[in-house]
């Protein structure tokens, strides 16, 4: 068996688990999955499919592994690259055109939104450098402002006739506003993008924008209706066989089905976000699915997502509505635990006795309080330390970390 499909087996069956950090990295040379259709797996993967007038690309990766994925093209075929097609605009998906338009004038086919998404980019460059050094823990990541537009975009539905090869583009809303999924009728091979990560889905992060929960879930279940045999992540290994394909569909449409409607269920009721985190009840079984494990994004956070969406930003706390600044607070609980040396040892008993939420919230305090005050720094640094160790998440562990090393 070839290395990407042993791996795809042994990811499958459980013989090798997902990590926080594998599931970003495949990291296996490009090689032939179908007659025709070559799988690059990297930090993000890239798909190159042969046709009569040329190479289609499907994601063409980041600036760092365009110049390696060109290369392990053109170890394939030197037939010339003719469309590249962005799953969605993220950067490590959108941005390695440049080695292949160095040979010739490419045509890049996207959906509409993946535009607005670049100048979005553009206007908020040092918010993303911030948050995406923060999330993966990447020293010195500058966030791109330049970015190859699309030349051809769709709304809803495009079929792309590239030579004797027939490619079906769908728009569906998901992870992003502008993601597109690939049908390859003759390998009967789908590209979903990062609809499909070998992860619980990027449905939640904290630090970025809106994500779809329901829509991302009837994309999973109109997916199942192609029959595909094949499928191609935005991330991890390929899944071969109808059957495995099936399931792992199944599966995570079935995840963000039950999120999505307990919160639903929840706020019709009149609960308080407070109140719907603590309703909602995500299926240990699912999470434990080889491919749903919450090594990326955690269910929680997909649980605010979908609050967000229908509810706006206030939590439903009356004193959160127009609150007192975090010093203000801070200071007061100081006050009413009678210094901060009580309230950094209360902070360490949570902690010691495994409640770590609260430990965290009480080292918080002290810290805000008396920022320069040793005992509290401490404190902070081990409990947000303790805290990033015990998360399964990388956007949970990349966010405590970074409070564990005073930021
Ligand atoms: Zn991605």
């Amino acid at each position: 068996m070839s290395r990407l499909r042993t791996i795809a087996d042994e990811l499958w069956t459980g013989a090798r688990r997902t990590d926080h950090l594998s599931i970003l990295s495949t990291m296996v040379p490009l090689e032939e999955v179908a007659p025709g259709v070559a799988f690059h797996g990297g930090f993000a993967n890239v798909i190159a499919v042969t046709t009569s007038d040329g190479v289609v690309l499907i994601d063409t990766g980041s600036p760092m592994t365009a110049p390696v994925v060109h290369q392990q093209v053109r170890a394939w075929t030197d037939a010339p690259a003719h469309t590249a097609i962005y799953t969605h605009g993220h950067v490590d998906h959108a941005m390695g055109t440049a080695p292949f338009e160095a040979e010739r004038p490419l045509r890049v086919v996207a959906h509409e939104a993946v535009a607005a998404r670049f100048d979005r980019y553009r206007a908020t460059a040092g918010w993303n450098t911030a948050i995406n050094t923060r999330q993966f823990r990447i020293p010195g990541l500058k966030w791109p402002t330049e970015y190859r537009y699309p030349d051809v975009t769709y709304r809803d539905r495009l079929d792309l006739d590239v030579g004797d090869t027939r490619l079906e583009l769908h728009h569906h809303r998901g992870e992003t506003d502008d993601h597109t999924i690939v049908w390859i009728p003759r390998a009967r091979a789908l590209c979903t993008g990062d609809l499909f990560i070998w992860a619980a889905p990027n449905c939640g992060n904290p630090q970025k924008v809106q994500r779809y929960v329901v829509e991302w879930a009837r994309a999973l279940d109109a997916m199942r209706g192609l029959g595909a045999e094949l499928l191609l992540p935005g991330h991890g290994p390929p899944i071969f066989g109808a059957d495995r394909v099936d399931q792992a569909l199944r599966d995570t449409a079935a995840l963000l089905h039950t999120i999505h409607d307990q919160v639903v269920a929840a706020m019709n009721d009149g609960k308080s976000l407070d109140e719907v985190i603590a309703a909602v009840a995500v299926p240990a079984e699912l999470l434990e699915r080889p491919y749903l494990r919450p090594v990326y994004d955690d269910p929680a956070f997909i649980v605010r997502n979908v609050w967000r969406r229908y509810g706006g930003w206030w939590d439903g706390n009356p004193a959160r509505l127009l609150p007192p600044r975090d010093r203000a607070l801070a200071a007061e609980v100081v006050a009413l635990a009678g210094g901060i040396a009580p309230l950094v040892a209360r902070a360490r008993a949570a902690a010691e006795r495994g409640d770590l939420a609260l430990a965290c919230q009480l080292a918080e305090w002290a810290h805000q309080a008396a920022p320069d005050d040793a005992g509290a720094l401490a404190a902070r640094k081990d409990v947000y330390r303790q805290r990033a160790d015990g998360e399964t998440s990388l956007m949970a562990r990349s966010i405590f970390t970074a409070a564990s090393e005073g930021r």
